[in-house]
């Protein structure tokens, strides 16, 4: 006995049939499920977003981890993606197999600062370098360190011109330590109590290299 879809009248003679429905109508009940718009948190001054909590570039996986949580419970699929739309796969596993629909869905990007760029903002730093002394190599660990707070994605914020040196505003303490331990440098530290933020005492650290 073949089934007739009840939508559109199709007969399970001549097409696939998902349940009670035809394969076409099933989807096309599928589709309607879905949400046509998506808003992805935007970074409006580094363009990174938020994914899986935290702001990370807006490559294709990125931006199909954004997406995934406002379809539900169904699997996504990024097959192509700009700005302002994406074509996704969605699919879901029912008891007559796997229904898969294909659609292009709005991105809203809304607009926000990400962490880095809040601080970045409100020149925040942690830690302060005091350089003094032989210019060259000041140059050098500027250099160097600016490279290593990017690779680590922390910043360095200003960086101030003294009497025999530079004085470099880092965004991040315990990284700043860690290079100076990691490049074996001697500094005099000093710490300076900046505040209380629930219940804990927040230091500034001050790290005095000397170049000769
Ligand atoms: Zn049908
Ligand atoms: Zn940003």
């Amino acid at each position: 006995m073949p089934k007739y879809c009840p939508t559109c009248g199709n007969s399970s003679d001549r097409v696939k049939f998902f349940g009670n429905f035809c394969e076409d109508c099933a989807r096309a009940k599928f589709l309607e499920k879905l949400p046509k718009i998506v808003e992805i948190v935007t970074c409006k001054r580094c363009g990174k977003i938020k994914a899986g909590g935290s702001f990370v570039p807006p490559n294709g996986n990125n931006t199909e981890l954004a997406i995934k949580p406002q379809i539900g419970k169904y699997a996504v699929h990024l097959i192509d993606y700009d700005a302002n739309s994406a074509k996704i796969d969605v699919s879901e596993e029912t008891p007559h197999g796997r229904l898969a629909v294909e659609l292009t869905i709005e991105i809203r990007q809304k607009k926000a600062l990400c962490d880095m760029c809040y601080k970045k903002a409100c020149n925040y730093y942690e830690a302060v370098i005091q350089l003094r002394g032989n210019n060259y190599k000041i140059a050098r660990f500027i250099e160097r360190i600016t490279r290593f707070f990017d690779m680590n994605n922390e910043f360095v914020g200003k960086i101030e011109r003294a009497d025999d040196g530079s004085n470099v505003y880092l965004s991040n303490k315990r990284l700043a330590q860690a290079y100076i331990s990691k490049n074996r440098l001697h500094s005099t530290n000093s710490f300076t109590l900046a505040g209380v933020k629930n219940g804990k005492r927040i230091y500034k650290n001050t790290y005095a290299i000397r170049y000769e």
